[in-house]
């Protein structure tokens, strides 16, 4: 018998009715022979709803209460699928992180995990268990306190779950048939992908396509974990996950993503000595920021300007540990301008290792119509650029055009 992972996102998991389509997704498999580790998200918008509390009681919040909070989410569905499965005569039962225990760092909000126990499973798979099914996104930390993976981050909980038990293979059931060229939402000319390289997908995850957490997608590689993203919806082929050597043609873009909802904050007159980029960014990791793009202006009269991008809910805590850094003499600047109308777009392809001019008709397209670029960032695959966020769509579908991505 093998084991295969199944795992079911917010939306396929929005209510009673939903459910039972992916009830019958997972009976097939049993029938099949297989037996099943199903991973739920929280039905619907639930985590959203539970952020939007937390924020009504303060924008500067206790991250472990914060955590304690949203993973309750995924509670309710886990049980919810485990009746659903009972009432189909299937031996079914829901587990939370701590019961399994997927053990995790104490980064709260955005715990990495550090092991999976696998022995509770096996005992019980042993016994008759048909269907495990593990609430996502929670464990908990070595302080024994329950702990998030970041928003989106069920797709690693069942990577992780695929990966320490060595399962056949993890499908990643969601609304939409797979991996586009750009979100479907964005274009109607967006095209699915019948497979991508772990190495792009890990690139457009974390530049911001949610259809895959990123982490997900690096544990995935880094333990051949077979992944493919399906619709819970339909019944297609959805996309596969796969190493570059595996894609014959390589295509110079294959996708384009963006991040919504950046800000842009700009430290004016910071000292320019050595250590003081260190002491700023000590600042906003002490505070769990996550710093995107930087830059750091050149220098005129020993000061000089930083800039830097980080998601806009973290704006208020960003401000605050700077502020917090200028109170306490440990940083000095002159003032602080924040910009939160700004979304980071990005073009991703491993075609770009060998071909040039990718920037150039990235830069002339957006410039075409009168786009600004205000901040720029490249790797070896990928090229970002912050723009006003009033033209994103704009730039999304100018950019997918140029690429002539509706064509592959
Ligand atoms: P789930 O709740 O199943 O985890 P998510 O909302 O996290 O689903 O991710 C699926 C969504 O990702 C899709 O509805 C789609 O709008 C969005 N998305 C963004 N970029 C892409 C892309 N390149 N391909 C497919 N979906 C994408
Ligand atoms: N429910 C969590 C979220 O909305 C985790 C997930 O859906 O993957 O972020
Ligand atoms: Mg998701």
């Amino acid at each position: 018998m093998t084991t295969i992972v199944m795992k079911f996102g917010g939306s396929s998991v929005a209510d009673i009715k939903i459910m039972k389509n992916a009830v019958s997704k997972i009976s097939a498999e049993i029938n099949n022979n297989n037996k099943v580790i199903v991973v739920v998200s929280a039905m619907g918008n639930t985590t959203d709803n539970l952020v939007k509390k937390i924020k009504e009681v303060s924008t500067i919040y206790d991250a472990t209460e914060y955590d304690a909070i949203l993973s309750t989410g995924e509670n309710i569905s886990s049980s919810l699928m485990a009746l659903l499965l009972q009432k189909e005569g299937i031996n079914a039962r829901s587990w939370q992180g701590w019961q399994i225990p997927i053990n995790t760092t104490d980064n709260h909000s955005n715990a990495r995990i550090l092991n999976i126990g696998t022995k509770n499973l096996e005992e019980k798979f042993l016994a008759g268990m048909q269907v495990a099914i593990i609430a996502g996104f929670q464990g908990i930390s070595t302080n024994n306190r329950v702990t998030t993976l970041g928003r989106g981050g069920s797709d690693t909980s069942a990577v992780a779950l695929a990966a320490a038990i060595k399962a056949e293979r993890c499908d990643i059931y969601t609304d939409v048939d797979g991996i586009y060229t750009t979100d479907p939402r964005i274009t109607s000319n967006a095209k699915k992908l019948d497979k991508i390289s772990y190495e792009e997908m890990l690139e457009l995850a974390s530049l911001g396509a949610k259809v895959l957490h990123t982490r997900s997608v690096e544990l995935a590689m880094q333990y051949k974990v077979k992944l493919r993203v399906l619709n819970s919806f339909n019944e297609g082929t959805g996309t596969i996950l796969c190493d570059e050597e595996d894609i014959m043609e390589k295509r110079v873009v294959s996708g384009i993503t963006f991040s919504k909802n950046e800000a842009k904050l700009t430290l004016l007159s910071v000292k320019d000595k050595p250590g003081v980029a260190g002491i700023v960014f000590d600042c906003l990791s002490k505070a769990n920021i996550n710093v995107d793009m930087i830059i750091q202006n050149i220098s005129d009269n020993n000061l000089t300007d930083v800039t830097f991008s980080c998601p806009t809910d973290q704006v208020d805590m960003a401000r605050s540990s700077l502020e917090n850094g200028k109170n306490k003499n440990i940083l000095e600047y002159k003032k602080l301008d924040v910009d939160i109308e700004v979304s980071k777009i990005s073009i991703v392809g491993i075609g770009m290792r060998s071909h040039s001019g990718i920037a150039q008709t990235m830069f002339k397209t957006l410039g075409d119509e009168n786009i600004n670029i205000k901040v720029i960032s490249t790797s070896e695959i990928k090229i970002s650029v912050l723009i006003e966020r009033k033209y994103l769509e704009l730039a999304v579908q100018v950019l997918h055009e140029a690429f002539e991505l509706s064509k592959v």
